[in-house]
C-alpha cells in the first residue's frame, strides 16, 4: 500500500483517528495519534517523539542516558502496509511506525530497525524467515479488593473452560481474521482462567507486528467482555504460566524450500537446522534477557512447568528451550520448524525476534552443533549428566539475565551501543524496582501492564 491508499481507506472506513505506535524497551505498546485529516502529511513526514521514550521504564520512570534526554527529536514513521482499521475501536486505525533520525536514517535506539537489520542480515546468507508468536494469556475480573480473580476452574483442554471462554474468544478470533491475522487454533491451557490461541506463521516483520496488535486486541476485546487479559508470564503463583512461545523456520531465498527439513534425519531437522539450533542454544542465557524480558518472567521460567529451564533441544521435548516440533501429516516439509519456549509475551518482539534470529545465524556462520538431543526432561537429568551434554541452566532471575546479555559480547554487538545500554539500563531499573516491593505487588503489576 501506497500512502494514498492508506488515506483513501481510512477516509472510506470513516477513520478519525489514527494511532502511530511503536514497543519501547519494556515492551510495551505506545504511540501518538493523527487527526485522519492530517494524515497525509504525517505519513510523509512522521510524528515526532522525544527520544527519551526509550528510557523509560514500565513504570514511566526515566533511565539516565544521555542521548534520551529532554532535547532532541526523533520520528514515528510509519509503514503503510501495517495500516489496519481496529474493529474493536470505532472509528481508529493503527499503523506500526520506524523511529527515524531527523537525517532520515534509521535511529540507532529503534527496535523495528534493528529487526529490519537482522532480515537484512539473514537475506544476505540467502535466508529468509517465517515465524509466529504462539501466546497464552489469563482472562480475570477484578474483585472487590482489587484483586484479580480467573473467569473460571475450568480444567485443561476441557470442554468446561470453552464455554467460559468462548463468547471473548470468537470475538477475538474475528477481529484477528478484520486484521488479517489468520487464527490456528484455540484451547483452554492449563491454568485458571488460561487460554491459548494460535495464529499463523508470516514473514519475520510481520510476526512481530502481528504480536503487538495480537496483545491490543485481546485486551481490548476482553475489556469489551468486562474481563482483563493480561500476558503476564506467571500471573498467580500456584497456576501455570503464559508462555510466548516463538515457532520459527527458514527457507532459501531462490528455491523457497525449508532449509530446517531433512527427510533422513531422525529429528528430520537438516544440518544447517542443527547449526541454527546450536546458535541459539549457545546464546540462551543472554537471549533470554531479551525472550523473558519482565522481572516476572522468571518466576515461569523454572523447572517442571513445561515452559523450558535448561538451554537444550528436543524432538517434541516441552522441557527443552527448543522443542523441534513434529510436522503436519501430509505436509511434512513445509510444516517444519522449532520452537523457542523460553520466550514471553513481555518481550518487545522486535528485539526478541531479531535477537534470536540473530543468534541462529551466528550458529550458521560458525557452523556449530547443538550436540545430543535429550528425549527426557533436562531437569530429571543429575549434574553431571547435564554437564556431560553440555546442558546449561537459564538464568533464574531477569539480574542473572541481563548478567549474561553483558557477559556475552554477541548481544552488545548486534543489538549495537544505544540500544544495547538504554535496553539494559530500563531493565536494570525494572529489577531494582520490584526488588523493593513485595511478590503481590509484582503479580498484580505486571498482571495489570501486560
Ligand atoms: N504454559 C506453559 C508455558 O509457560 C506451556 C504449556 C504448553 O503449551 O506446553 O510455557
Ligand atoms: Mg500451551
Amino acid at each position: 500500500m501506497e500512502i494514498d491508499d492508506v488515506v483513501r481507506l481510512a477516509k472510506k472506513e470513516g477513520v478519525q483517528l489514527v494511532e502511530f505506535l511503536y514497543v519501547d524497551n519494556s515492551g510495551i505498546a505506545r504511540g501518538k495519534v493523527t487527526h485522519v485529516d492530517h494524515l497525509k502529511g504525517r505519513m510523509i513526514s512522521g510524528i515526532g517523539l522525544t527520544p527519551a521514550m526509550m528510557a523509560m521504564n514500565v513504570f514511566d520512570h526515566l533511565q539516565p542516558i544521555p542521548e534520551m534526554t529532554a532535547v532532541g527529536e526523533v520520528r514515528l514513521m510509519p509503514d503503510p502496509e501495517s495500516f489496519r482499521v481496529l474493529p474493536y475501536h470505532p472509528k481508529v486505525a493503527a499503523v506500526m511506525c520506524d523511529q527515524i533520525s531527523l537525517n532520515h536514517e534509521p535511529w540507532a535506539a529503534c527496535p523495528r530497525s534493528f529487526l529490519k537489520s537482522i532480515i537484512r542480515q539473514a537475506e544476505n546468507m540467502g535466508i529468509t524467515v517465517r515465524a509466529t508468536y504462539e501466546d497464552e494469556f489469563t482472562l480475570a475480573r477484578l474483585n472487590e479488593e482489587g484483586k484479580h480473580v480467573p473467569i473460571d476452574e475450568s480444567l485443561c483442554f476441557s470442554a468446561a473452560g470453552m464455554v467460559a471462554g468462548n463468547p471473548v474468544i470468537l470475538d477475538i478470533v474475528s477481529a484477528l481474521k478484520d486484521q488479517g491475522i489468520q487464527p490456528e487454533q484455540y484451547y483452554p491451557e492449563l491454568g485458571f482462567g488460561q487460554h491459548e490461541l494460535s495464529i499463523s506463521a508470516t514473514d519475520l516483520l510481520t510476526a512481530a507486528d502481528n504480536q503487538v496488535i495480537f496483545r491490543e486486541t485481546v485486551k481490548a476485546i476482553a475489556r469489551q467482555h468486562g474481563i482483563i487479559a493480561s500476558f503476564a508470564p506467571k500471573p498467580f503463583v500456584d497456576q501455570a504460566g503464559n508462555g510466548g512461545h516463538i515457532h520459527f523456520s527458514i527457507w532459501d531465498k531462490e528455491s523457497s524450500k525449508n532449509l530446517f527439513w531433512d527427510a533422513d534425519d531422525p529429528l528430520k531437522l537438516s544440518e544447517i537446522g542443527y547449526q541454527f539450533a546450536a546458535g541459539v542454544l549457545h546464546h540462551l542465557k543472554g537471549l533470554v534477557a531479551l525472550t523473558c524480558a519482565s522481572v516476572n518472567s522468571y518466576r515461569r521460567l523454572q523447572p517442571g512447568s513445561w515452559s523450558s529451564a535448561y538451554a537444550a533441544f528436543g524432538k517434541d521435548n516441552r522441557e527443552a528451550a527448543l522443542r523441534i516440533a513434529s510436522t503436519f501429516w501430509g505436509n511434512e516439509e513445509k510444516s517444519m520448524n522449532i520452537e523457542l519456549k523460553a520466550s514471553d509475551s513481555t518481550a518487545n518482539p522486535y528485539l526478541a525476534l531479531g535477537a534470536m534470529i540473530a543468534s541462529g545465524l551466528d550458529g550458521v556462520k560458525n557452523k556449530w552443533h547443538p550436540g545430543d538431543y535429550v528425549d527426557v526432561d533436562p531437569g530429571t537429568l543429575t549434574d553431571e549428566e547435564r554437564a556431560r551434554l553440555g546442558i546449561k541452566k537459564l538464568p533464574s532471575s531477569l539480574l542473572e539475565a541481563l548478567e549474561a546479555l553483558r557477559t556475552d559480547s554477541f548481544f552488545a554487538d548486534t543489538l549495537g551501543d544505544l540500544l544495547f545500554r538504554s535496553y539494559t539500563a530500563v531493565k536494570k531499573s525494572e529489577y531494582d524496582m520490584f526488588a523493593r516491593h513485595d511478590v503481590p505487588f509484582e503479580l498484580n503489576y505486571h498482571f495489570a501492564k501486560y
